[in-house]
């Protein structure tokens, strides 16, 4: 049994979803679980109109009309305007997405699950309704009965126990006969109450791990717009190389220091169960792709680059000029932790501790806020992070430029560089 899955670009366009049916219609040998995220940019969109955040009703009206309309112009073309369930579910579901965004606003982390979702469900059936259409047999499923998380919304964590109970009751059965297909929804799931969550932005490759590793897939497979694993991202690089084979522990680590190929929760479950993780091109399917696995070191060797920008440096200082030592880190990290800010990269010494995390002025508020009375805080914002695998020096300077270097850091195999834009 095989699992994919495909992102928001390989759906986002009439051509795009041709082009995916025609990917899946060539792996109808054995069963097949495709799991599918909200069509191009809609969950950018969905966001905007969570309860309570539009600014009026006329701006929260045309947002649901822009969603509606491309959804439905393709899904006209795609079905040749002829007539088809599908439509039906389709607009059961932007009525269900209208009432749910006019609801009266609760909490904003759960009324954000309950409106992003719709993406998910509106791409699965309207792919669903058009591989059914094409004789391309499949089931549609609402995955939020099968993956199971707890209420931390926009950030559930799966209860993997009761996850596995639910797909082997619900989804395994769909799947004895070799040509059989199951169509799901990525990023989306759901509580023991029944409530929906989400697993985080683009989680859906995460909910394709998940599923493979409940089902015991031979393997998963991402399609994406690019042609494998690169060693860096082509938005900031020309020159990219592709990495063929990339050992499970290097593709967590690439995935922590922020590569976008892959969701960062993605590869554990598979690599608990050796489950080999393909990304493949949905552009030219037939090329090699790369293949995440059980190898002992990436092939070809090569240095790989990570970059991200909008960052911002902080350096903490107690005001009564003690050290940075285990008590005012503990003060630190639990405000961390409590507002979930993600470290990139920290250093300390006596007298000061500086980390580096993504730009977010509501964040940078609250951290103030929490520690401006024992601390003194100076800021840089407006940085970049570079993580290079497998450096030396000649890579370093060609890649820093002569900029500005504000933190740095080397270990055996990586090094990471703070560095002005
Ligand atoms: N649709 C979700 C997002 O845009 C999940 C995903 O694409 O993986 O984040």
């Amino acid at each position: 049994m095989r699992v994919f899955k495909f992102g928001g670009a390989s759906v986002n366009s009439v051509s795009a979803i041709k082009n995916m049916a025609n990917i899946v219609s060539q792996y109808q040998d054995r069963p097949l679980v495709v799991v599918i995220s909200a069509m191009g940019k809609t969950t950018n969109l969905l966001e905007k109109i969570i309860p309570g955040i539009p600014n009026n009703e006329t701006e929260h009206y045309e947002l649901l009309q822009q969603c509606y309309d491309y959804h439905l112009t393709i899904a006209k073309e795609l079905f040749d305007d002829a007539p088809n369930d599908t439509f039906v579910k389709l607009d059961n579901l932007f009525d269900n997405l209208k009432e749910t965004s006019f609801s009266k606003p609760t909490e904003y982390n759960y009324d954000y699950d309950r409106v992003v979702s719709f993406g998910e469900l509106i791409s699965t059936t309207l792919v669903s309704g058009y591989l059914n259409s094409l004789g391309i047999r499949n089931t549609w499923i609402d995955v939020r009965q099968v993956i199971r998380t707890d209420n931390n919304y926009r950030e559930g964590i799966v209860d993997f126990n009761t996850t596995c109970t639910l797909v082997n009751k619900t989804l395994r059965p769909l799947l004895q006969d070799p040509k059989s297909m199951v169509i799901t929804q990525g990023f989306i799931a759901g509580t023991e109450t029944g409530a929906t969550t989400t697993l985080g932005r683009e989680g859906s490759d995460y909910s394709a791990s998940i599923l493979s590793y409940c089902l015991n897939a031979e393997s998963m497979t991402i399609w994406k717009d690019v042609p494998g694993f690169l060693n860096a991202d082509p938005k900031f690089f020309k020159e990219t190389v592709k990495i063929n084979k990339i050992p499970f522990n290097e593709a967590i680590e690439l995935a922590y220091y922020g590569a976008s190929v892959i969701h960062p929760k993605t590869v554990k479950p598979i690599q608990n169960k050796g489950i080999k993780l393909n990304i493949k091109s949905f552009v030219d399917p037939s090329a090699e792709g790369s293949i995440i696995g059980p190898f002992d070191s990436i092939e070809p060797l090569t240095p790989l680059y990570i970059f991200k920008n909008n960052q911002t440096l902080i350096s903490i200082q107690p005001k009564d000029f003690s050290f940075i030592a285990e008590d005012n880190l503990h003060t630190i990290f639990a405000v961390l932790a409590e507002l979930n800010i993600r470290v990139n990269m920290m250093q300390n010494s006596a007298l000061s501790f500086s980390l580096c995390i993504d730009h977010n002025e509501i964040l940078l508020k609250k951290l103030r806020g929490k520690l401006e009375k024992d601390f003194r805080l100076v800021y840089n914002s407006n940085l970049q992070l570079i993580t290079i695998r497998y450096y030396n020096q000649t890579i370093i300077d060609s890649i820093v430029g002569g900029r500005n270097i504000l933190l740095q850091q080397r270990a055996r195999t990586t090094t990471q560089l703070l560095v002005e834009l």
